[in-house]
């Protein structure tokens, strides 16, 4: 056992090494702690074939993305062939691309709506969704619409969630999921004051609730799935899998070039989740 720990930690360390060095190893230190997020790599079976071979390439961003292509061919032109913008990483394809916009937004949509209706078949629950609400917030105000708030009947306590999904890796040595989970806070802690002025609310927390776009889920979704009595761990795999799944085939658009009219094509159904396995939704 402890030999096979240590050669873990070997692995573990040679990866995350990949990321000083090049694109191969980013954001691989936040699916080391994920059980969740890493099923499909211990049960194949969970993903199509083809599904299978895309989300290995993505986990190790070896994707035929420009950046990743230019890294074993040197000189290879690497600006995005779409917004003719940045460098086509794939965290710029699922993350950040003009391009892929509608349909980043029909993902995290997906992600909301999964969260959603989970916690709606408990009874104690008020789900409230895209609720506007006025702030007297100099930065952020006059108005907010969080993605969901969530109201506990029995004891009036609120929760403020807001759902993001930015592409795991680092910025300037600090992790995007913990940056992006420090920007909601900042965000939305001036809706406490707002809420506690509502006669059915005694008491609120700010929860932002950050997946990654190839799955990895954030200390602030695991919070959050925790506050919200959300202790499944088919709960958290379904979660993590809508992700990838929905981060799959944005990469697959961007690569095929189809361009996306938001009023000529079904977005929400492009990112239907083939389930399999273990990966049902449960509560
Ligand atoms: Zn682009």
């Amino acid at each position: 056992m402890q030999a096979k720990g240590n050669e873990r930690r070997s692995q573990r360390a040679a990866w995350a090494k990949l990321a000083n060095t090049g694109q191969q190893g980013k954001g691989v230190e936040e699916f080391f702690d994920a059980p969740e997020a890493n099923t499909w790599l211990y049960d194949p079976c969970t993903l199509a074939p083809g599904e299978f071979m895309l989300a290995c390439k993505m986990r190790t961003n070896t994707c035929q993305v420009k950046a990743s292509l230019a890294a074993m061919c040197p000189g290879m032109p690497t600006k995005c062939r779409r917004c003719h913008l940045e460098p086509e990483t794939l965290g710029h394809v699922v993350g950040g691309c003009s391009f892929t916009k509608k349909l980043r937004i029909a993902r995290h949509n997906k992600i909301v709506d999964a969260l959603a209706e989970r916690v709606a078949q408990h009874a104690d629950w008020e789900v409230q969704k895209e609720q506007v609400v006025a702030t007297n917030d100099p930065v952020y105000g006059p108005l907010l619409r969080p993605d969901l708030i969530f109201i506990n009947r029995p004891n009036g306590h609120a929760l403020v969630v807001d759902v993001t999904v930015p592409f795991e890796g680092d910025w300037r040595g600090e992790s995007c999921l913990d940056l992006a989970a420090q920007r909601k806070r900042d965000k939305y802690e001036c809706l406490r004051t707002a809420l506690l002025e509502r006669s059915d609310v005694t008491s609120v927390t700010v929860h932002p609730f950050v997946i990654g776009c190839r799955g990895a889920i954030h200390a602030s979704a695991r919070e959050t799935f925790g506050a919200l009595g959300l202790k499944k761990s088919c709960t958290k795999k379904y979660v993590s899998r809508l992700a990838l799944h929905a981060s799959m085939r944005i990469l697959g658009i961007f690569l095929d070039g189809v361009e996306v009219r938001a009023q000529e094509v079904d977005l929400a159904a492009m990112m239907e989740l083939p389930l399999r396995g273990d990966h049902a939704p449960g509560s």
